[in-house]
């Protein structure tokens, strides 16, 4: 089955491959919302501009998203306040203030048509255990903020206790970004779409970004492509992990608005968008050695019995965890100081890949930015971190070490198998025409072994989320290498 999405936009334009060597004074990679906002604070500095993707911009995690502009985010306050301190979570809630003011103004002033609606946030619980972890919030966020209390929901699902916020909202993300992507290509800004950065090698004052036929030379460097294995291979594994969840959308026949989230281990998450109603569910590590189809059943069953429905829309989508909670935006190390990178944003990356735009922007145009110190990559790790740390890297270093002894694959309703040829460990597709479509079974990453998901008809690895499709082409990173077998 193919996934559809349902902030898919029918006729976005498509942008022309990079065919030939290129000079620029800034690169962005990756035109999700993160680097699109990062093209679209820069369009009018005096600076070239040009912005490549491998794919269409947007058709990464963001086309995936639920799209809420929220400062409510799980229960981020008193995470931070406990791994920080309290200033820390309040320079933190500051800062998605302004992003969601950010694109409220981007909206207004270009009269961006992106349905984008205010509604109250919540966070909610169904299970009582977790109310006191609500009730610990709520204290904090209340030292910043309005917090109301509240025993329902706006939509007919069963809780035990919920907070509620004001100034908050949801839109749709591709239409916003493809107007900002709009008014950038206006400015002067080129886009390039599939193009993959391979690699990137640092020259004197300089950078090469290789895309493996051509060449990009560029003076600043930004790495907006979600999850930037080629510029640093083991910084992101060791110090972040990948999360996934299912969304299903359903009609809103009762046109009910609701922004919502809740604290309980099995996770919830409800968004409304005109005749339609998203419902996210079934979240786990990406790294857990979980069956994608089963937990695709689950979240049918879940709206099903919630709301009688059968999902119109449903696809899974995965984001970057960090160990502190904390995204990484800003300078990769002290060693390039050309070099920037925005990701981590620990599903809440609408705020902060909007909020990306402006940090990266000012380091660039040299403007003073109250949260360049809070989002720095290179930001030391304190002690509570560090348990965090410690265990997901043993997570990751154990899904590592099962994936690379697992066996026989033959569960995957006889289409999908893993067999050893020449030598070799191949993952082997057999399609409704009997061709058999032999790829490698190795993630080119970090060497995992890929696992066949019946529900896109793609390898995946389990470890850092590469997907690639029956013939070996990559569909999506870290890795930038396909699995073909020559
Ligand atoms: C289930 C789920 C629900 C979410 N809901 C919300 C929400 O309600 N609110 C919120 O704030 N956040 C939410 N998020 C998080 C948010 O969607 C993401 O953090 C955000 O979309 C990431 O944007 P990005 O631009 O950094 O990455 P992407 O959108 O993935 O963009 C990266 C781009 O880089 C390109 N790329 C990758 N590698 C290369 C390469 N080597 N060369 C060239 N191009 C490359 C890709 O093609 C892609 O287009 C959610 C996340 C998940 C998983």
């Amino acid at each position: 089955m193919k996934e559809h999405y349902l902030w898919e936009v029918e006729d976005q334009p498509k942008e022309k491959t990079v065919e030939q060597n290129l000079t620029t004074d800034i690169l962005i990679i990756g035109g999700g919302i993160t680097g699109i906002s990062v093209a679209f604070s820069l369009r009018n500095s005096k600076y070239k501009i040009t912005l490549v993707d491998q794919n269409q911009c947007g058709h990464g995690v963001t086309l995936r998203t639920t799209g809420k502009l929220t400062y409510l985010q799980d229960d981020i306050y008193s995470k931070l306040t406990k791994a920080y301190d309290k200033e820390t979570s309040y320079l933190y809630f500051k800062s998605q203030q302004e992003a969601i003011q950010i694109a409220k103004d981007n909206i207004e002033t270009y009269h961006i048509d992106c349905d984008f609606q205010e509604l109250d946030s919540y966070l909610f619980v169904t299970d009582s255990k977790n109310e006191k972890k609500l009730e610990q919030e709520k204290e904090i966020l209340q030292s910043f903020t309005e917090v109301e209390e509240n025993e329902k929901l706006p939509i007919a699902f069963p809780i035990e206790k919920a907070i509620q916020i004001k100034n908050t909202a949801v839109f749709h993300p591709l239409k916003y970004l493809l107007s900002l992507k709009k008014i950038c290509k206006e400015a002067g800004i080129s886009f390039y779409e599939d193009t993959m950065i391979e690699e990137i090698t640092p020259k004197d004052n300089y950078f090469i970004a290789s895309t493996g036929k051509h060449k990009i030379k560029a003076k600043q460097v930004v790495v907006c492509c979600h999850y930037p294995s080629f510029v640093i291979p083991f910084f992101t594994p060791f110090k972040t992990y990948l999360e996934k969840s299912y969304i299903g959308v359903v009609p809103n026949t009762k046109k009910e608005k609701i922004s919502a989230i809740n604290l309980d281990s099995d996770v919830y998450s409800f968004r409304s968008h005109k005749n339609y109603l998203l419902f996210l569910s079934e979240t786990h590590k990406l790294s857990d050695d979980v069956d994608y189809l089963e937990k695709e059943q689950n979240l049918k069953k879940k709206i099903e019995d919630h709301c009688q429905e059968q999902p119109l829309y449903l696809w899974s989508n995965y984001d970057l965890m960090t160990n502190d909670y904390l995204p990484f935006i800003g300078r990769i190390d002290e060693k390039h100081p050309n070099l920037y990178l925005a990701t981590g944003f620990n599903t809440w990356g609408m705020t902060n890949g909007i909020l990306s735009g402006k940090i990266i922007a000012d380091l660039i145009l040299e403007q003073k930015n109250p949260y360049i110190d809070l989002f720095k990559p290179t930001r030391s790790i304190n002690m509570t971190k560090l348990k965090n740390d410690i265990v997901n890297d043993l997570n990751t270093a154990k899904i590592f070490a099962q994936t690379k002894v697992k066996k026989n694959y033959d569960f995957y309703g006889g289409n999908a198998k893993i067999v050893t040829r020449n030598g070799q460990k191949c993952g082997v597709y057999i399609d409704k025409d009997g061709k058999e479509h032999v790829v490698s079974n190795i993630c080119p990453h970090m060497k995992c072994s890929l696992i066949f998901n019946p529900t896109t008809t793609t390898w995946d690895c389990p470890c850092h989320g590469s997907r690639f499709d029956i013939d070996g082409n990559v569909l999506k990173g870290p890795s930038t290498y396909g699995i073909k077998i020559d």
